[in-house]
C-alpha cells in the first residue's frame, strides 16, 4: 500500500495530483475564452477509397493553438469541454465552419464530398435539439445529400436508447450520415447494430495498427468487416500507417481508409489543393 512505500511516495503522489488539478483548471479557464479569442481552427484528414486512391470524404478535427501554452491536444481539452458543457458552444462553432466549407467545396470541386464531424454524448441531451437543429440548418443550405456525417461513440448508443434512436433516425432522414467512431473500444453490443440505422462503422486504430503483428487483432478486423458488409454498413479503417495494413484491410473487404500512410490531417487550404488535384485527374 501507499504507507509501505514510505512518506516520499505519498508526497510525490499528492504533488502529482496537485499539478494535474492545476493543469485542468488552467485549461478550463482558457477554454472559456478560446472561442472568442479565435484560438481554434479545423483541420481535415482525407478518407480515401483504397481501391483507387480517390478522396471523396474527410474527417474534420479541431485544433487549439494557445498563444502562451502552444498547441493543446483535443485528447486533453475535449473531455474538459464535455465536463463543463462548453462542448456545445464549441461544437456549434465547428458545425458552422465545416458546413460552410463543405458547401464551398461541393460547389467548386467535389459534388459528392462528405465531411464527418465528431459529436459528444452531451449534445444528445434535451431531446437532441442541437443535432436536430444542425440537420435543419443543412437543409436550408441545400446540403441534404450526406454532405455531413456525424461521428458518435458506441457509448452514446448504450445510454438513453429510445431518445438517441429517434434523434439519429430524424437527422438521418434529413440526409445526415451516421458513423460509429472507434468501433470495438466501447461498450460494444451487437443489438444496436440491429436497432439503429448506421451508415459507417470506423474500426478503431488500435485494431488496425496491430493487424500485421497480432493474429487476434487481424481476426477482429476481418470479422468486423464481414459483419458490417453483410449488414450493408460501410467500413472505414482508422489509423492506417503501413502499406501492409492497407493490403490486409483490402483483402478483408474494407474499401475506405484513413491514416498517416494515406494523408495526415491538414489545414483547409491544403485540403482544397488536394481536391483541385483530384478534379484534374478525371
Ligand atoms: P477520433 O475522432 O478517433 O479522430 C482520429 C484521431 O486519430 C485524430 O487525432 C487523428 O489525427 C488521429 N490519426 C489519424 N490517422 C492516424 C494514424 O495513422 N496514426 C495515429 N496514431 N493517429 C492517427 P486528434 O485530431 O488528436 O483527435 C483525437 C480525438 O479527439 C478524436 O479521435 C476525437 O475523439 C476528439 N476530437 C478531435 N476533434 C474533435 C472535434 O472537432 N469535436 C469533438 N467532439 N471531438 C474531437
Ligand atoms: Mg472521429
Ligand atoms: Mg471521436
Ligand atoms: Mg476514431
Amino acid at each position: 500500500g501507499a504507507k509501505a512505500r514510505g512518506r516520499n511516495s505519498i508526497h510525490y503522489f499528492t504533488e502529482q495530483m496537485r499539478t494535474d488539478f492545476l493543469k485542468r483548471m488552467e485549461i478550463i479557464q482558457n477554454l472559456r475564452s478560446a472561442l472568442n479569442k479565435q484560438q481554434f481552427h479545423m483541420v481535415y484528414q482525407p478518407i480515401v477509397d483504397l481501391t483507387n486512391n480517390k478522396i471523396i470524404k474527410a474527417e474534420a478535427l479541431i485544433r487549439w493553438q494557445h498563444p502562451e501554452i502552444g498547441a493543446i491536444s483535443p485528447l486533453d481539452f475535449i473531455p474538459l469541454a464535455e465536463e463543463t458543457g462548453l462542448i456545445c458552444d464549441i461544437s456549434d462553432w465547428i458545425f458552422n465552419q465545416v458546413s460552410q466549407q463543405v458547401k464551398h467545396w461541393r460547389e467548386h470541386y467535389c459534388p459528392e464530398l462528405m465531411i464527418s464531424i465528431n459529436t459528444s454524448p452531451v449534445q444528445y441531451r434535451n431531446q437532441g435539439r442541437q443535432i436536430t437543429n444542425w440537420a435543419e440548418l443543412l437543409k436550408k443550405q441545400g446540403l441534404e445529400q450526406q454532405a455531413i456525417a456525424i461521428e458518435i461513440t458506441e457509448n452514446l448508443l448504450m445510454e438513453n436508447q429510445s431518445q438517441v434512436i429517434s434523434v439519429l433516425d430524424q437527422v438521418r432522414q434529413q440526409g445526415v450520415a451516421i458513423a460509429i467512431d472507434d468501433f470495438g473500444t466501447g461498450y460494444c453490443s451487437f443489438s444496436y447494430l440491429k436497432n439503429y440505422t448506421i451508415d459507417y462503422l470506423k474500426i478503431d486504430k488500435s485494431f488496425v495498427q496491430n493487424m500485421a503483428t497480432d493474429n487476434k487483432d487481424a481476426a477482429l478486423c476481418q470479422a468486423i468487416i464481414v459483419m458490417a458488409n453483410k449488414l450493408g454498413i460501410d467500413v472505414i479503417a482508422e489509423g492506417i500507417e503501413t502499406e501492409q495494413q492497407k493490403q490486409l484491410l483490402m483483402q478483408a473487404g474494407c474499401h475506405l481508409g484513413q491514416g498517416y500512410l494515406l494523408a495526415k490531417p491538414m489545414k483547409q487550404q491544403e485540403f482544397e489543393q488536394l481536391l483541385i488535384q483530384e478534379q484534374s485527374k478525371t
